[in-house]
């Protein structure tokens, strides 16, 4: 869904989030209003609004999280069509794949990332906003810490029982000590070697005790987030450390034969400050870390102000060039691991992020990307332009 998009909650009818860590909390969340509407909608052949970033994706050309498990769930279609009402309502054991957004404990403040995932950057959304770091527009966004609350536990432990696939992601879920518990949870069922894990993780942590316990699911995949490298990654993603991730992310590229079915993506959030050094991030996993598949490329929608369609006309032109260039390269001489479909998955998405790029203009926007730079850039003692000189045109 387009949780991105804060108009799409799962609200009730006094306009309240629903929250799954209230007593039955899933119960009438899974058959609100909002979740049966999108059901109908479905059913009907329509594209609900909370649905759209996945349908813009397709229209681009670029695989979506629909189709995708579209496709891993097919095998159920029968059923939930035979099971799901008229009216929206589905029952509870229809639930095969749980999403967990772990909360926002995370120790990065990725520059296009807010407090909702990261409460690390409260203090510079605070600063930026002008307003002190209590108000209450602000520490709504951190929300509560649910994850460990008893009602989320039972919950959890009742719908993993007819689960085929659990996903974490956070904040960063290899952080979050109830992450493991939630592990611990479905091996002890004896349900994990029935059960996809996938997480979403920045890899700055790899805790060596989570191996022996990965080993007991049927697959095990990790998408991690790689936003540019060297310099340009620790400046996206603040305060990463370079050496520490890459050695990270070798050491699971060398460990993915111990892990079931190992699954290894790198996620770029394709942005402006990354847009003319996407062929680094594709080159570095071609070849540091050749276990992993190609990688998958996602355009940023939110924040706007960050998005490539804030490039001026010139750089809109050289992004194009160099994303051309990119595409080329690869189909000439793509690395053998991706060889076939994957090579054409990668260059429909290159393709569909150059026709994004020069779709719309959003040079409106620019005031408030420089303004986000600098204030960051202060705040953090760092320089933008140091780092990305072909950006003076937006930032000098
Ligand atoms: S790693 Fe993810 S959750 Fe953490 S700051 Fe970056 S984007 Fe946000």
């Amino acid at each position: 869904m387009a949780l991105e998009d804060p108009a799409m909650v799962n609200r009730d009818s006094q306009g309240e989030p629903h929250v799954i860590y209230a007593e039955d909390g899933i119960a009438t969340a899974w058959n609100s209003d909002f979740m049966r509407s999108i059901r109908r909608e479905l059913l009907a052949g329509q594209r609900p609004d909370a649905c759209q970033r996945c349908f813009r994706e397709e229209d681009l050309g670029v695989a979506s999280h629909r189709q995708s498990s579209n496709g891993a769930f097919a095998h159920h279609k029968d059923a939930v069509l035979r099971q799901t009402e008229a009216d929206g309502h589905a029952p509870i054991e229809l639930i095969r794949s749980i999403d967990i957004r772990l909360g926002n404990r995370c120790n990065l403040r990725c520059r296009m990332c807010s407090p909702v995932s990261s409460r690390a950057l409260l203090a510079e959304f605070a600063s930026y906003h002008e307003v002190p770091t209590d108000d209450p527009r602000l520490t709504r966004l951190i929300g509560e810490d649910w994850v460990s609350k008893s009602h989320f536990q039972r919950t959890f432990a009742a719908c993993v029982r007819h689960a085929e696939k659990l996903m974490f992601a956070g904040g960063e879920p290899l952080l979050v000590p109830e992450m493991e518990k939630m592990l611990r949870v479905v091996v002890d069922q004896g349900r994990a070697g029935g059960i996809d894990l996938e997480y979403v993780t920045n890899l700055t942590v790899l805790p060596e005790r989570l191996f022996e316990l990965w080993a007991h699911f049927r697959r095990v995949s990790f998408v991690v987030s790689l936003d540019g490298v060297g310099r340009v990654g620790e400046l996206i993603r603040h305060p990463l450390r370079w050496d520490r991730f890459d050695q990270n992310a070798r050491t699971l590229d060398a460990r993915a034969a111990s892990l079931p079915g190992a699954g290894l993506h790198a996620n770029v959030t394709v942005q402006i400050y990354n847009v003319l050094h996407l062929d680094a991030v594709v080159d570095y996993v071609a070849t540091a870390l050749p276990h992993f598949g190609r990688p998958k490329l996602s355009l940023l929608f939110y924040p706007e102000h960050l998005s490539v369609r804030v490039l001026s006309p010139e750089l809109k032109v050289e992004a194009t060039a160099r994303l051309r260039a990119l595409a080329g390269r690869i189909r000439d001489r793509c690395p053998p691991q991706w060889q076939g479909a994957p090579m054409e998955d990668l260059c429909a998405s290159i393709n569909g992020i150059i026709e994004f790029i020069n779709a719309q203009d959003r040079g409106d926007l620019l005031p408030e990307f420089q303004r986000w730079t600098r204030h960051l850039d202060q705040t953090r003692g760092e320089s933008t332009l140091a780092i990305l000189p072909e950006l003076a045109p937006l930032l000098g």
